[in-house]
């Protein structure tokens, strides 16, 4: 099959994502060409299709993913065409046959991690190891409260605040996806709806609220969240998966008891090599040591990109996904 992209000409459903050629050129300057074996999927991709986080038209789609070096344009040390490698992109890009990256992006993948599971585990993991050290620092014998429990960031969640000594309560949309979350390390798993949220995290936490909520549900359970709160406990909203979180005025966090409130993006956590290199180091670990098991719950060509999507915003997945070019 000839490479190609999928792409959408203006913003709107699943049933919008097109598939056109890709002919590549020469190799930029300090650029390098990664031919893509595994594709991750996101919720952000959905943003991306539908308008949310707008790109000019016509928009590429994907973040992550993973597989070989293909060329290396001037100037680029360290890369030789068949290294294999990964990576996280701020711009669109990844649901195609290749795509090119500055070099000093790139991630280099150690023989333990096959293609597939660092296209389901990069941005989401990077994600967590940044917003645990960097945004919650939260200790051992700490609460937190984690929503969408057995999603791909989610699940990630679960276990390494698990494994760093953290009490999770975990909520998912349903009784079986509450009991993956449970497996995976959580004290407690809850399933009810959101508007009694807050009172079923006070009764499973000794009646009082937790330390830190992670809400990447975003509209549907912003208030839930911030009810679920300790006084002076820390809410780290970092998604929309229901919806944007609605304006709000900073009174409310003080009603609740003087709330902190961070809105993280993960890129502006490894925005340098450095701390790049640092955070793709502490999340290789944690798969090494054995302490975050990565599930992929559904691997589709990408083609069935649509399909994907349609899966991710019905709530119908666990775990990560995976499209294969
Ligand atoms: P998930 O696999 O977690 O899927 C989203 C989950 O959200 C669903 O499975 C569902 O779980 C829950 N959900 C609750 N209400 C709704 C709704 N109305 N529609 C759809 N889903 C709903 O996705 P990802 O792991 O890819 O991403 C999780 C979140 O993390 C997203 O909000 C994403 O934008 C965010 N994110 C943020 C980053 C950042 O840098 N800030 C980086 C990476 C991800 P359930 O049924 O159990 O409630």
């Amino acid at each position: 099959m000839k490479d190609y992209r999928l792409v959408v000409r203006q913003f709107g459903g699943p049933e919008l994502i097109e598939s056109e050629p890709l002919v590549g050129g020469p190799v930029a300057a300090g650029q390098v060409r990664v031919r893509h074996r595994a594709i991750g999927v996101n919720f952000i991709d959905t943003y991306h299709r539908s308008g949310l986080y707008p790109f000019p038209l016509p928009a590429a789609l994907g973040v992550e993913a993973a597989g070989i070096v293909e060329a290396a344009g001037e100037g680029v040390g360290g890369f030789l065409p068949g290294d294999r490698v990964g990576y996280v992109s701020a711009t669109p890009r990844s649901y195609a046959s290749w795509a090119d990256l500055p070099a000093d992006r790139l991630i280099r993948l150690p023989d333990t991690i096959d293609d597939r599971t660092a296209a389901a585990v990069l941005l989401k993991g990077l994600t967590v190891q940044t917003m645990i050290a960097g945004c919650a620092r939260i200790e051992p014998e700490q609460s937190a409260l984690v929503l969408a429990a057995a999603g791909g960031v989610g699940r990630m969640l679960v276990q390494w605040l698990s494994a760093i000594g953290v009490r999770v309560i975990a909520h998912a949309g349903s009784a079986e996806k509450a009991a993956i979350a449970r497996g995976l390390g959580a004290s407690e798993a809850l399933h009810g709806p959101f508007e009694t949220l807050a009172e079923a995290v006070r009764a499973a936490n000794g009646g009082a609220g937790v330390d830190v909520v992670f809400d990447g549900v975003g509209a549907a359970s912003w208030n839930a969240s911030l009810d679920s709160l300790r006084p002076r406990g820390l809410m780290i909203s970092f998604g929309n998966a229901s919806g944007p979180v609605p304006p709000f005025i900073p009174l409310d966090l003080t009603k609740r008891g003087s709330l902190f409130l961070t809105r993280p993006k993960v890129h502006d956590y490894i925005d340098s090599r450095a701390e790049l290199d640092a955070a793709a180091a502490a999340l290789f670990a944690m798969i090494a040591d054995g302490k975050l098991d990565v599930a992929i719950g559904l691997t589709l060509p990408l083609s069935d990109a649509a399909e994907a999507h349609r899966a991710l915003e019905g709530r119908q997945t666990t775990g990560s996904i995976v499209l294969i070019p």
